[in-house]
């Protein structure tokens, strides 16, 4: 691959992000969008709208993805036809799907909540009695940003809940008393050689991730133990270029919650806080070149993600304001403004974490409107 052209199934904000460090890199970036309008489809020459996987992927040296909503037939198909996929369709169907997933990670030995599969309503009263109320209930496929997940409080709920995730089969498990939530990703070439980034401290809302820290700030024992299970998901999965490993942490043990197989929200903030941005070491670990480091470049880096604002009004006129912050980064997705919508996200760096923090939230509330800047 002397002079690639890497293609991506998707054009999301994932792929946005992968624009500039295909560019840094001089390699081709050819994208498969649903829409013109795709916030990354804005911003490249080359881009194909809707068509067939096999054959876009024909016209390209490797192919990567945005999101893990990919038809399993469609890429057996491509493979079949001599498609380089990076990652293998055997890796993302961790991804994909929840309780292969979990049944996976609990076989290997890896530390996972308590869990049952039901496949009917008796069989999510019978998960509540075996592993207590509220029973946590997850879709097996689709979910996101918190959709696919349902706290069922009592056997009496079972039912209606089943039903809100679109019918059985569905996973259940132990409501997890959460101390915090972390995410680690790791890059991979396909010889196996992983690098690690530091553990990232995730802030959820109503199961939306809203805010990262990095460094996690929690005790060693448990960012060791976390990159230690994080190194194993890894092999098993056997991750090529980005994979995000989300953990639970419960009285200082941590548990796998889930991975994405690609470059994951939690990471943003290694665009102006790493050394190798998550996007870069994808597109490296994807050509299978020398992965870059993972250290930190300052002492603190904390990300708002800015969701659209409940009166629909688009966030993008207060930037100038939102820049006179010192030390604060916008990254800006190119999607409409919809309430509740992920719109960008702003980062913060500095020496220290909490006053880091504080002024990514100054940042945040003040592109939202919810706070005067004294920029022009
Ligand atoms: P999604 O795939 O939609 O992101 P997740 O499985 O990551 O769904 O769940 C979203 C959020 O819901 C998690 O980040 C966590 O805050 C909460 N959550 C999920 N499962 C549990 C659980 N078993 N116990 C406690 N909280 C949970």
């Amino acid at each position: 691959m002397t002079h690639p052209r890497v293609g991506v199934v998707g054009a999301g904000q994932l792929a946005r992000m992968m624009l500039p460090e295909a560019i840094a890199l001089d390699v081709g970036l050819a994208l498969l969008a649903a829409d013109p309008a795709d916030a990354a489809a804005q911003r490249s020459p080359d881009v194909t709208v809707g068509g067939d996987l096999a054959t876009f992927a024909a016209a390209c040296d490797a192919l990567t993805f945005d999101h893990e909503l990919v038809d399993p037939t469609a890429l057996a198909e491509a493979a079949g036809a001599g498609a380089v996929l990076r990652p293998s369709p055997r890796a993302l169907r961790f991804a994909q799907d929840k309780i292969h997933q979990r049944t996976q990670f609990a076989a290997h030995g890896l530390p996972v909540p308590e869990h049952a599969i039901a496949e009917h309503a008796d069989g999510v009263r019978a998960a509540g009695e075996a592993l207590g109320w509220p029973l946590v209930l997850k879709a097996p496929l689709g979910g996101y940003d918190g959709r696919g997940v349902v706290t069922v409080g009592g056997p009496d709920e079972a039912a209606a809940a089943l039903e809100a995730l679109g019918g059985p089969p569905v996973l259940a498990e132990r409501a997890v008393a959460l101390d915090a939530e972390l995410a680690v990703l790791v890059a991979r070439r396909p010889s196996g050689e992983t690098v690690r980034y530091p553990p990232t401290l995730t802030v959820q809302a109503d199961g939306i991730c809203t805010e990262l820290l990095a460094p996690a700030g929690l005790h060693e024992a448990v960012l060791e133990a976390a990159g230690e299970v994080a190194d194993r998901v890894a092999a098993l999965v056997d991750a090529v270029g980005v994979l995000a490993i989300e953990l639970f942490v419960e009285g200082g043990e941590v548990l796998v919650n889930e991975v994405a197989t690609r470059p994951h929200n939690s990471g943003h903030w290694t665009i102006d806080g790493a050394v190798t941005s998550q996007f870069a070491n994808h597109l490296r670990g994807v050509l299978d070149w020398p992965l870059g480091s993972t250290a930190m470049t300052v002492g603190a880096a904390a990300t708002v993600n800015i969701l659209g604002p409940g009166d629909g009004h688009d966030p993008r006129a207060a930037r100038a304001a939102t820049l006179a912050v010192p030390g604060v980064a916008i990254h800006w997705y190119g999607k409409g403004a919809r309430p509740g919508r992920k719109l960008g996200h702003v980062t913060a760096v500095g020496e220290e974490a909490d006053e880091t923090r504080a002024r990514a939230q100054r940042a945040a509330s003040i592109l939202l409107g919810e706070e005067a800047g004294d920029g022009r």
